[in-house]
């Protein structure tokens, strides 16, 4: 009988070199921590443009509390409705450029839920094989043909859609930005493909948005693509520094959500407080592009500064930067030693990637300094160096 199940697969963990503990941040999330007792840099954080701690959204939070109270009491279709989801959804929209947006609870909700949703038992769902697992866990919730692409590849994307019924319906679903290498999908190309082969394209933008794009609205906005996407999702959780998720598309894919995603419908909504600092968080980002800028700064001088200490970055356009190791141990050696002289970048191993390409996944926010930056890129080279005389 498995009856000693959890002690198992414990030990098999510590086995594989799998094993995960929780870190305790004391104080606030900036682009240093306290982390376990100690003050690091933080390189390990989506909080990119710095506003998971900014006045602007404190302020916003006490005084939807005051004004609303605690608590939404209900979802969204019982009486947990309020004023500032509406409002909330006019934003994005704004942002975006669609006809509507709706708000989930979290990114993992949205994407379990709408794939689910638009996809059943008998359709095909084509998926990038570096998509987050929240569309990994959607797509396995449908029930639908799950055919997994290798990274990028528009040729076997291709061959996908030929090879489907003429009747089949169709869904491609992938990450604009992605979470764990930092590149991005040949868009442009995937919607051609989409509209040639009659398939619904839907993105997920969560490391994009407030990035990249017109006033940070992503990479769909920057490549002109809105009219031609059917489903952009985003968190509001990275560089938004607040919580929740974003869906933005027509007013009938809002309709349809809201009448049959069960991830929207069966969950308590999100309270004010943190709706209103959603809502200033966006307000911000538009209002100061210079985050950005800074952003885009800090994401240059990091990358070519490790480059020149000869470390290589895969394919990263962005803020998140790969650095591979490949063995999972080794990476989290790395990663400790990089700890040790203050630096936290975290060591991420499978299954979050693909097994032997475990990494460092390195993120730049806009309010690293010079002085943080320099403190990094010397911790690197002084990993790099010990584990040279090993
Ligand atoms: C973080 C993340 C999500 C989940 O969003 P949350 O709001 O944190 O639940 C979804 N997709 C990708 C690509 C992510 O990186």
């Amino acid at each position: 009988m498995p009856i000693n199940y959890i002690q198992e697969e414990l030990e098999r963990l510590k086995r594989e070199g799998l094993y995960r503990k929780l870190r305790r941040v004391e104080g606030e999330q900036g682009p240093t921590l306290i982390l376990d007792g100690r003050e690091v840099l933080n390189l390990s954080s989506n909080n990119y443009l710095g506003l998971a701690n900014h006045p602007a959204l404190r302020e916003a939070a006490k005084e939807a509390m005051d004004r609303y109270g605690c608590g939404s009491g209900a979802s969204r279709l019982i009486s947990g409705n309020m004023t500032l989801h509406l409002e909330l959804e006019e934003k994005v929209a704004a942002l975006k450029g669609t006809e509507a947006a709706l708000v989930f609870n979290s990114g993992y909700q949205a994407n379990i839920g709408i794939i689910s949703l638009l996809a059943g038992e008998g359709d095909l769902i084509l998926s990038d094989a570096l998509n987050h697992a929240s569309i990994i866990d959607g797509c396995r919730l449908s029930r639908a043909k799950i055919a997994v692409y290798p990274h990028c590849d528009l040729e076997q994307i291709e061959a996908g859609l030929k090879k489907a019924p003429a009747k089949t319906r169709k869904l491609i679903v992938t990450e604009t930005l992605f979470s764990m290498d930092g590149d991005e999908a040949p868009l442009v190309e995937i919607v051609d493909l989409a509209e040639r082969y009659g398939a619904m394209v839907m993105v997920d933008e969560a490391h994009a948005t407030g990035v990249t794009g017109p006033n940070g609205a992503g990479v769909v906005a920057k490549l002109g693509l809105v009219d031609r996407v059917l489903v952009q999702m985003g968190t509001l959780g990275k560089a938004l520094g607040a919580f929740g998720a974003y869906v933005a598309g027509s007013r009938e894919l809002r309709e349809l959500l809201i009448n049959r995603c069960r991830s929207f419908i069966f969950t308590t909504s999100l309270p004010p407080a943190v709706l209103a600092m959603a809502i200033a968080a966006i307000d911000l980002s538009v209002k100061e592009p210079q985050r950005r800028l800074a952003l885009w700064h800090n994401c240059r001088a990091l990358r070519e500064g490790l480059k020149s200490l000869g470390f290589s970055l895969g394919q990263s356009q962005s803020q998140i930067l790969p650095l591979i190791i490949g063995d999972a141990e080794k990476c989290m050696d790395f990663s400790e030693r990089l700890l040790g002289k203050g630096v936290f970048a975290q060591g991420i191993r499978p299954p979050t990637v693909p097994p032997g390409t475990s990494r460092l996944r390195i993120t730049v926010m806009a309010t690293h300094t010079h002085e943080h930056l320099h403190h990094a890129l010397k911790a690197f080279e002084e990993v790099k160096n010990e584990n040279c005389k090993m």
